[in-house]
């Protein structure tokens, strides 16, 4: 990955994606006027912050992107796999829509995802001209959030798997996600076979590679082009949000991106 400073923000950016053809970037915790636990470009507004620090945030997020903060589009993440087409912005006034995964062919639409630990997936079909993001827990990954993400691709915008460029971000991973064995047996309802090699017995405690789970999950449906961060959240405080890390005491981090206007 590569990163673009401005203001003060910090934004990594996957090599793969078309830089003519689609604007993103995931923001870390630098930039923003959040103090404590939140500091300081926290984007969520369910985790305790300032409402004024948050607003003043969403601004700065959007200036260091470079497009107006009247053309996101965000959700209320819930860890389901409910989709979203965005035809257009969300008004302000509007609130969030429960949703897991948020695709759009608009390029007046910024998609904003928040996130500290589980797993973004950035997708761009360069063919069809299409964008999303993808939120997956260890929820959505075992409900295969990825797969009903590229079906989803498939049906409503014709999008064929091949086409498909993937990001996998920052999120916390195998060696430091410990899990329940309530976790292992969702992935056994779910996938039904395969998920054992993403568990990992160290001491007496399991372990989940949530970031490897959705690579496989993205493989098997048909999606080749994939680019893994190959950042752990947990492990790096000083520019990411960890939940788990943190104990829940933490903010969001955003992702952005946006479909280019072609002359
Ligand atoms: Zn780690």
């Amino acid at each position: 990955m590569k990163t673009i400073d401005v203001n003060g923000t910090r934004a990594y950016q996957f090599e793969s994606f078309d830089a003519n053809a689609v604007g993103h970037g995931i923001y870390t915790r630098f930039g923003g006027v959040s103090e404590g636990i939140w500091k300081s470009l926290n984007t969520a507004g369910t985790v305790g912050d300032d409402k004024t620090a948050i607003a003043q945030n969403h601004e700065i997020l959007f200036g260091a992107f470079g497009r107006p903060l009247a053309t996101r589009f965000d959700v209320w993440q819930v860890h389901g796999t409910q989709i979203h087409f965005a035809e257009a912005p969300r008004p302000p006034e509007q609130k969030h829509m429960p949703g897991d995964a948020i695709f759009t062919d608009k390029a007046g639409v910024t998609l904003m995802m928040r996130f500290a630990d589980c797993v973004p997936l950035l997708f761009h079909d360069p063919v069809q001209k299409v964008i999303g993001i993808v939120h997956a827990g260890w929820l959505g990954t075992a409900l295969q959030i990825g797969r009903v993400a590229v079906e989803a691709l498939a049906e409503r915008y014709g999008s064929k798997p091949q086409d498909l460029v993937v990001g996998i971000g920052p999120a916390i991973c195998g060696d430091c996600y410990e899990v329940g064995e309530d976790v292992v047996r969702r992935f056994e309802k779910y996938w039904k076979e395969n998920y054992q090699q993403f568990f990992k017995q160290k001491d007496q405690s399991l372990y989940l590679d949530m970031l490897g789970a959705n690579e496989y999950v993205l493989r098997k449906a048909g999606v080749t082009q994939i680019e893994q961060s190959g950042i752990c959240t947990a492990e790096n405080l000083h520019e990411w949000y960890s939940y788990r890390k943190e104990k829940g005491l933490t903010g969001r981090f955003a992702v952005l991106l946006a479909l280019k206007d072609e002359a």
